[in-house]
């Protein structure tokens, strides 16, 4: 299971092995909202997500 560093608060976040790019967490330290990007070498990071992206099921 691959940790990152979250963007926000420096601490580290653990990341599922079937996690997707795109996929959202929740970093429940700093509760920042985070999405997972990977690059063309295939590094996985964490960015800020939008908090926008809210689905209530209206
Ligand atoms: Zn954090």
């Amino acid at each position: 299971m691959p940790v990152l560093k979250c963007p926000i608060c420096g601490g580290d976040m653990e990341v599922p092995d079937d996690a997707l790019p795109g996929e959202l967490f929740e970093h429940e330290e700093c509760g920042a909202q985070l999405e997972l990007e990977v690059d063309e070498n295939g590094e996985m990071r964490l960015k800020q997500a939008e908090e926008v992206s809210e689905d209530w099921g209206e």
